[in-house]
């Protein structure tokens, strides 16, 4: 299982990344990048499901948006454990599957385990390419760890566009079938269980892809502002403004 990927989506819970991220992991999938996801917890402080549902709904979604590999982690649900031993086993997930790419919660959130998980991932992202440690896997740094909001509006460093996406990004999410408005459930409602909450999903894709001129974009933020290859392109479709 040392199979390594281009984009590796980390989340604090099961269903984190299909909010924050889904659309670009679908976009990327099917462009030909390999992908994967790894889950800090496995989501047993949830008010709706229990760990077994929310695992087999997980991997759902993980096929849905096309993903190589779902890694998962135990770090406890409600109570983000942050300490070396965390470290150690965030750093053994990125040596393995050697992403160039990072993508984290925001550590800017309602949520104190989206927090923590910001700060876990950026930290054990660095440490992993740190030669003088020695996990008997070899040293790896990916280019960059970009974060995704997840309750809280971010000003973005930049957008994706996730147009062709967004019906993937959807029914990925839909595959939490515990988590999210279900008319039929008896489970107590929850902050993400209410119909608004997917609406605001959606809406927010869409007033990001109305800033580009697209249907839909997701948006993230960067600790430095993405290199262009080509300015033209990255503002095809816009109208000057400010
Ligand atoms: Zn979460």
């Amino acid at each position: 299982m040392n199979e390594t990927v281009d984009v590796l989506a980390v989340g604090a819970h099961p269903d984190d990344v299909e909010l924050g991220c889904g659309g670009l992991l679908a976009t990327l999938s099917r462009r030909g990048l390999r992908t994967a996801i790894l889950d800090l917890t496995r989501g047993e402080a949830g008010t709706r499901g229990t760990p077994e549902t929310r695992a087999s709904e997980a991997a759902e979604a993980a096929r849905t948006l096309g993903v190589s590999f779902r890694d998962g982690l135990d770090l406890g649900d409600g109570n983000l454990r942050t300490d070396r031993a965390a470290e150690l086993d965030v750093i053994e997930v990125v040596r393995r599957r050697r992403p160039r790419l990072v993508v984290a919660p925001l550590p800017d959130d309602r949520h104190p385990d989206h927090v923590r998980a910001g700060r876990l991932v950026t930290d054990a992202t660095f440490y992993a390419g740190l030669r003088a440690l020695e996990t008997g896997l070899p040293p790896h740094r990916p280019q960059q760890v970009v974060y995704y909001p997840s309750a809280y509006l971010a000003a973005p460093s930049f957008l994706v566009d996730v147009s062709g996406a967004l019906e993937t990004k959807v029914a990925a999410i839909r595959a939490y079938r515990s988590q999210f408005f279900d008319p039929a459930s008896k489970e107590p409602s929850t902050f993400i269980s209410s119909p608004l909450f997917l609406e605001a999903i959606l809406a927010r894709a869409r007033a990001y892809g109305l800033l580009a001129n697209v249907a839909a974009a997701e948006a993230f933020v960067a600790p430095r502002p993405p290199l262009l290859a080509d300015p033209l392109a990255a503002f095809e479709g816009f109208e000057p403004g400010f």
